[in-house]
Parts: C-alpha cells; structure tokens; sequence
C-alpha cells in the first residue's frame, strides 16, 4: 500500500517526524554516485564478472586468485572512493536524531567516513582479510598491493572479510539489524534492489513489526508494491536532499 497524498517528499518527512526511531537499510546504490559500480543494473559489475563464479564461498576456497581479479577491483575502487551527498545526508540525520542507525549491505566504509557513528555492516567490510585456514587476521591496507594476490603468513590466499554467497551473516550484525528493523518507527530503504537474502527480510520484518517503509531508488523493486508505504523514485542524494530541506522547514 502507498500512502495517498500529492507531496510525497512532505509525507515521507512527516512519516519520520511522526514516528520517530527511523532506521535506514542502505545497499550499492547509495554508493553509485561515489563512483562505486552496483552489482545489478546497466553499469552493474555482474555484466563482467558471473557472481556464481567469483563472489561465492565455494569459488573462493576452489581458485582464490581467479576470485582476487574481482576482489582487487573492489578493493581498489571502494578504496579510491569518497563518501557523496547521500552519506553525508544520513550522518546529518543521524545527527539530527532523525535516524538513529543505518544497516549497510554495502563493504565500502563510506557511511562511517561520512560521519555515521551506529553503523551496521551487515555483510562485512573490505579494510579487513582473514585467513579461512589459520584465522589470522590483517588489515587490507598491511597485505594487500595492486596486481598482488594477499597471503597468509602462513602461505593461503587471505579472504577479505566480507559476506559472500554461501558464508553466513555475521551473527552480531544480523542480531542488531533484526533487532532495529523489530523496533524502528520508520525503515528508510536505500538503493537495493533486495534480491539478496537474507538482507531482503529486513524490510518485511520492519512492516511486520509496525514499521512504515520509504523506499529511495529510482527503479521499482521487489519491495515497491507489496512493502513500501512511500516510493520516493530519484537518485539518493537529490531525494535525501530534497527530504532535509523538508524536514529543516519543519516536516
Ligand atoms: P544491487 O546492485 O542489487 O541494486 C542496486 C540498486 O540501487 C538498484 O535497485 C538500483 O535501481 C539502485 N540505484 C542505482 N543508482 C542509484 C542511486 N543513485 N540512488 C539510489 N538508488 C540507486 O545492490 P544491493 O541490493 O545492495 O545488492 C548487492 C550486494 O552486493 C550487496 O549485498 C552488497 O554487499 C554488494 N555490493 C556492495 C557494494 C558497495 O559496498 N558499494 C557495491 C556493489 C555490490
Ligand atoms: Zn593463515
């Protein structure tokens, strides 16, 4: 169901003001504008690498190196990035007491350099690699170089510590996640297209609990029809722009 109303930004601002305790559930295209490929979608990194063959457990612990020519691009990439307009549109509200979390799917650190403090990575983060035989850990920074694939003082190839397809959710991350969408007031959704599982149940269990959903992207989802209250369609920074500019006339 969508809320009725001819200003959606207006209702969406009010929504937040109303119910308080809003919480926003962030994936890739918060990031696009930071120069950050998504993974679906025109531009999206699935069109060059097949996500069955580089981004799953099975494939890395199979050819890690043939897995690291994904992985340095990203490290590269998120590495070279800053933080844009809609990050630091949500540390503003965070700051606010607007929102008062933010769940990532995304590995790039970006809302932590934006100024976010209650950051919830739920599928890790890419300044950290593990070793999945020793469980030594490093930072990316200490082990990793252009070109050269990351090892082990004990000789394996180094995982970056993030979630891929076959590894489970960080236990902690999804406790809290769970917890913030069970308890929140308003779930703002952020450029994803909740296809990943189990990120995708964050917006259900937000409506189940008696959460109202405000989706920021500008294509539909699978959430738009049967989830979301108020589809806000446009990038994130102009609809986050657009929102703060509401919410300092006074929602
Ligand atoms: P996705 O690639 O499946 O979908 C991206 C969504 O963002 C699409 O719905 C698209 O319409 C929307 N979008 C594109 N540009 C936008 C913009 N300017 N403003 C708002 N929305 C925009 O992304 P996903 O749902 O997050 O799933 C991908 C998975 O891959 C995630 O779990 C994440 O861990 C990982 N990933 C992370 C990064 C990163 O850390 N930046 C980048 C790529 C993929
Ligand atoms: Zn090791």
């Amino acid at each position: 169901m969508r809320v009725g109303g001819s200003d959606p930004i207006r209702e969406a601002a009010r929504l937040l003001v109303d119910r308080r305790n809003a919480v926003a559930l962030t994936g890739a295209g918060i990031s696009v504008e930071s120069g950050i490929p998504s993974f679906r979608g025109a531009q999206g990194m699935w069109g060059k690498y097949d996500p069955m063959e580089y981004a799953t457990l099975h494939a890395f612990m199979k050819s890690p190196r043939k897995v690291w020519e994904m992985l340095s691009e990203m490290v590269s990439v998120c590495g070279g990035a800053a933080p844009n307009a809609a990050h630091k549109g949500l540390a503003a509200l965070e700051e606010m007491g607007v929102v008062r979390a933010v769940i990532t799917q995304n590995v790039d650190g970006l809302h932590q350099a934006a100024g976010s403090r209650r950051v919830i990575e739920y599928h890790g983060n890419m300044e950290e690699l593990l070793c999945v035989y020793c469980w030594k850990r490093y930072t990316t920074r200490e082990r990793w170089a252009p070109g050269a694939v990351p090892l082990c003082d004990c000789g394996e190839v180094l995982k970056p510590n993030v979630v891929l397809f076959g590894d489970p959710i960080p236990w902690l991350a999804q406790e809290q996640a769970e917890e913030e969408a069970r308890s929140c007031g308003t779930l703002v959704v952020i450029g994803t297209s909740a296809q990943v599982s189990p990120a995708c149940d964050i917006p259900r269990i937000a409506k189940e609990s008696g959460a109202a959903v405000v989706e920021i992207n500008p294509e539909e989802t699978s959430l738009s029809r049967n989830v979301t209250d108020i589809h806000l369609q446009g990038s994130a920074s102009e609809v986050l722009r657009l929102l703060m500019e509401e919410l300092s006339r006074g929602g």
